[in-house]
């Protein structure tokens, strides 16, 4: 049997994307939606989001990008969606901005302060259900950041994608430099899922002809981790796939998009 998977979910609103902000060449356009407030295509993927999570009873991890919490239309979806799903729901963080740290240099300070302020309110909102899993911003992770990382008290990272073909994000090292990092540093690597050295995970779901491969790899993966069995991630002599997608992709299709999985309820 395939190896059991681990679900999660990336909160980016379209203010987010790497087009409009966080990237020093990536980031070309103005966001002309209004800020402050979610997008309606937000509000329709967070609505597909909680009809999926109705339709199974496996565990989620959903990565917040933390200036999301700042606004209260968000704050009291999240409030009322681990309200509802209690523990199968869970918070890591996925910065305050969304900026992509690795693209920019080396900053341990810059990095260390927004982490500080992203975990403060990441705590604030999610109380118990916040785990300090860490997710870099549209893939960019350098090994600089496994130091900050492990002082900001978090013991998982989930941000390296191993494929040749996003290489560039390590900031000129390679993926398992940043994964070697974070494992002196005392953190877990969770490195996202691949088949045949590519990307399968958020936009490969939808790039063709890389959007077949990621369907039928999804497909083929094991169990999703139940609530109590969340915990694995954090032991690093287990192995199992991590998988993500994002709120917005849940808008895709009038809203009826679900990720390519294999799950139901007990
Ligand atoms: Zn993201």
């Amino acid at each position: 049997m395939s190896a059991q998977t681990w679900l999660t979910v990336d909160s980016d609103d379209l203010r987010h994307l790497p087009v409009y902000q966080g990237h020093p060449t990536r980031s070309k356009q103005q966001y002309e939606g209004e800020h402050g407030i979610l997008s309606l295509r937000f509000r329709q993927g967070w609505s597909g989001f909680l009809a999926w999570m109705e339709s199974h009873d496996a565990c989620v991890t959903i990565f917040v990008i933390s200036d999301l919490l700042e606004q209260d239309d968000f704050s009291s979806l999240l409030r009322d969606a681990l309200n509802h799903f209690g523990t199968r729901l869970t918070v890591g963080c996925h910065g305050h901005t969304h900026r992509s740290w690795s693209a920019w240099g080396e900053d341990k300070a810059g990095f260390a302060a927004m982490l500080s302020r992203s975990t403060a309110l990441l705590k604030e909102h999610a109380g118990e259900s916040f785990r300090p899993y860490f997710r870099a911003p549209s893939g960019y992770v350098a090994p600089w950041m496994a130091e900050v990382l492990a002082s900001e008290g978090y013991k998982v990272d989930s941000s390296v994608n191993p494929s040749w073909l996003v290489r560039k994000k390590a900031a000129g090292h390679r993926w398992n430099e940043v994964a070697q990092a974070m494992k002196t540093n005392g953190l877990v690597e969770r490195p996202w899922l691949t088949a045949w050295s590519l990307p399968v995970n958020g936009p490969a779901l939808f790039r063709f002809p890389l959007s077949l491969l990621a369907r039928r790899t999804w497909k083929g993966t094991g169990p999703a981790f139940t609530e109590s069995e969340l915990h694995y991630v954090e032991d690093e002599k287990r192995v199992h796939a991590t998988v993500y997608c994002h709120i917005l992709d849940f808008a895709r299709n009038k809203g009826e998009w679900i990720p390519p999985l294999n799950l139901h309820r007990a």
